[in-house]
C-alpha cells in the first residue's frame, strides 16, 4: 500500500525530471557556444587559450550533467547517494527559477511546474531517510482547512476542536495525539514563519497550495519542509480539505519512535 503511494508521485516528478534534462542539454549548448564563439579570437591572445578554455568549458558540462544524473537518480533510488543536501540547495535556489524560466517558454503550467517540484524536494528530504523525535517535527496547517462556519476557532491552538468532524481538523487533531506532534494552524506566511522561529523544529510538514509551498520550501531553505498540497473543492483559501492519509504517511516514515514524545 505505501509502494502504492510513493509511486503514485512519480508522475509529478517526471514533469521536473523532465524540464531538468531540457534545462541541462540548454546549459549545455550555451557552454558550448560561450567556448566556440570566442575561440578564434583566443587563439590570436595565446595559441592554448582555446585549449585551456575548452577543457574548463568541458568540466562544467560534465559538472551540470553530472549533477541532473545524480539528482534523477536519488529521487528515482529514494536514497541519499551524495550530497543531498547540497542537492537540495541546488534545486531550491538555482535550478527552479531556471526550470520555470525554461517551463514557461514551453509553455507548461506554472501550477503543473511547481508540483512537480513539491514532489521533488519530498523525494530528496525522504531520502536523507533521517528519524527525527516527535517533539522535533512541525505540522503547519493553513487556517482555511478549519470549516468556515466553525464557531471555535483553531488559530493558536487545535486543541479547542471540538471533533465534531465537520472537517478535516478533526482527523489532523487525532494524528497529532498519535504521533505526540505539534500542529499549528497559520492565518499566513508571517504567523508560519513566527511559528517556525518559536518552536524551531528540525523538520516541517506543511500543507499549502502550490504557490505557498514552494515560497515555504524557499524560504525555509536549509530546514528540510516536506509539502502536502491541499485540495479546494470550492475554489482557494475557503474549506478546503486534505487527505489526512497522506500525512499520517509521510509522518511514519520520518518520526523516531524511539524517542519520548514532548
Ligand atoms: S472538526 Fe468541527 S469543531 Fe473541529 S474545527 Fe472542524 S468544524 Fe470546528
Amino acid at each position: 500500500m505505501k509502494e502504492k503511494k510513493t509511486d503514485s508521485a512519480m508522475p509529478r516528478k517526471r514533469l521536473f525530471i523532465t524540464l531538468m534534462g531540457v534545462t541541462c542539454l540548454i546549459l549545455v549548448g550555451v557552454i558550448f557556444l560561450a567556448w566556440w564563439v570566442p575561440n578564434r579570437g583566443l587563439a590570436n591572445i595565446h595559441p592554448d587559450l582555446p585549449h585551456i578554455v575548452g577543457v574548463l568549458m568541458a568540466v562544467l558540462s560534465g559538472i551540470a550533467m553530472l549533477g541532473t544524473g545524480l539528482l534523477v537518480l536519488t529521487t528515482a533510488l529514494g536514497k541519499d547517494i551524495f550530497l543531498t543536501r547540497f542537492m537540495r540547495l541546488f534545486v531550491i535556489k538555482f535550478l527552479l527559477p531556471l526550470i520555470e524560466t525554461v517551463g514557461r517558454i514551453m509553455g507548461v503550467d506554472k501550477e503543473r511546474i511547481r508540483q512537480s517540484f513539491i514532489a521533488m524536494n519530498n523525494s530528496l528530504v525522504m531520502s536523507q531517510r533521517k528519524r527525527i523525535a516527535p517533539d522535533r517535527i512541525l505540522v503547519l496547517l493553513p487556517h482555511c482547512i478549519q470549516l468556515f462556519d466553525c464557531e471555535i476557532k483553531v488559530t493558536g491552538d487545535i486543541n479547542k476542536c471540538l471533533l465534531c468532524g465537520r472537517c478535516d481538523i478533526k482527523g489532523l487533531v487525532e494524528i497529532g495525539r498519535k504521533y505526540g506532534i505539534d500542529i499549528s494552524v497559520a492565518t499566513g506566511g508571517t504567523l508560519a514563519r513566527k511559528v517556525i522561529v518559536e518552536k524551531q523544529p528540525k523538520l516541517v510538514l506543511a500543507v499549502a497550495c502550490e504557490r505557498d509551498l514552494t515560497s515555504g520550501i524557499k524560504d525555509c531553505y536549509p530546514l528540510p519542509v516536506i509539502g502536502i498540497l491541499n485540495d479546494r473543492p470550492f475554489g482557494p483559501c475557503f474549506n478546503t480539505t486534505v487527505d489526512a492519509e497522506k500525512i499520517d504517511e509521510a509522518l511514519s516514515r520520518v518520526i523516531d519512535r524511539g524517542k519520548p514524545a514532548h
